[in-house]
């Protein structure tokens, strides 16, 4: 057990954890939403510090995070526990193994461990993933800091339930990040993942102000958030921040507590990518569909083909000297993209 950063003591033994913004109340012996983060005597411990439940190369395409480092690897780990209780989570197994108190599993690897398997397998970045980064947050920072030292960048796929004091401490390590907007209606939220929308809203905003790299992905759910208009709003609210940031639109398939409903039809994700553009987003992804027209980037201003994609595969990268449409010369935004 480590002791945790981002809480406050109050009376009675009792804690404050404001590193999501659960802002769980914690009594002495118990945990917070999380499952990962207990009150022992008045101090709050991360329970999951150094212990990785998954660790995988990963090509950075499947976080998924297109305009960042493309065709690159990317050493992903995570641990269990999660702040979100999804009722579509596909990572379930490892993500709710702590609901109700369970044990924390993971085998044991430091944050120097995972830098130097980062550099032995190439990778360009490390990705916390897989579960919920934000919870084992000070394990990802040790790491994330020991990887620039080392010049390999890091990258979040969050749910942006962090908070925004939380966040304001960490951003200098974190160079891109991939953020979940599950739906745009407050009760949809709360009933796909247990967490309030707006404060999802405002640290996508906060990430990018910060100068993070950020991507957002809308999993398009059946009869839940697949309305023409949710997901207007949505794309309106992306284009608001910036319309450069990428939209990708994946796939549902059913999984964990919600199997009755169906595979989001094609012509649907085809359908949101049309909405996205029409809003003024530059870059509309369709996902977990592969070999789909929707996985390619277009140059925004003349159209021209500049990546092409199969599945998580880059076939071909056209773009010239970092960041140029090699036909029309417009500036393409992302991060080292050749
Ligand atoms: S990180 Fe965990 S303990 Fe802290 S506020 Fe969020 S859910 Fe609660």
């Amino acid at each position: 057990m480590k002791e945790a950063q981002f809480y406050e003591k109050k009376d009675e033994q009792k804690i404050q954890c404001y590193l999501c913004s659960h802002r769980c109340l914690i009594p002495p012996g118990k945990v917070g939403v999380c499952g990962v983060r207990r009150n022992v005597d008045g101090i709050l411990y991360s329970l999951v510090y150094g212990r990785t439940i998954a660790d995988n190369v990963d090509p950075i395409e499947k976080k998924p995070l297109f305009h960042f480092q493309p065709g690159s690897r990317s050493f992903s780990i995570a641990t269990v526990g999660c702040n979100f209780h999804c009722l579509h989570c596909q990572n379930f197994s490892i993500s709710q193994v702590t609901k109700g108190e369970g044990e924390i599993v993971g085998k044991s690897l430091s944050p120097e461990q995972i830098v130097k398997l980062a550099k032995n397998y190439q990778c360009k970045s490390i990705a916390y993933t897989y579960t919920e980064p934000t919870i084992f947050l000070e394990y990802a920072l040790d790491t994330a800091r020991l990887a620039h030292e080392q010049g390999i960048k890091n990258v979040f796929v969050t749910n942006g339930y962090i908070t925004p004091e939380a966040l304001q401490s960490a951003y200098t390590a974190i160079d891109g990040a991939n953020i979940d907007l599950k739906s745009f209606d407050e009760k949809q939220h709360q009933k796909l993942c247990g967490a309030k929308l707006q404060p999802v809203l405002e640290s996508i905003q906060l990430y990018h102000e910060l100068g993070v790299w950020v991507e957002v992905t809308t999993l398009v759910i059946p009869h839940h958030n697949d309305s023409e208009e949710e997901l207007t709003k949505i794309a309106q609210f992306i284009v608001a921040i910036d319309p450069g940031i990428p939209w990708h639109v994946t796939q549902f398939y059913p999984t964990y507590k919600l199997t009755n409903e169906p595979r989001t039809p094609i012509e649907t994700l085809q359908k949101v990518r049309d909405i996205g553009k029409k809003a003024g987003l530059r870059y509309v992804y369709t996902g977990n569909i592969p070999g789909d027209e929707g996985e390619n980037t277009y140059c925004y201003k003349c159209g021209k083909l500049l990546i092409q994609r199969m599945g998580y595969l880059i076939q071909a990268n056209h773009i010239i000297d970092d960041s140029l449409c090699p036909s029309c010369g417009a500036e393409i935004d992302g991060v080292n993209l050749t």
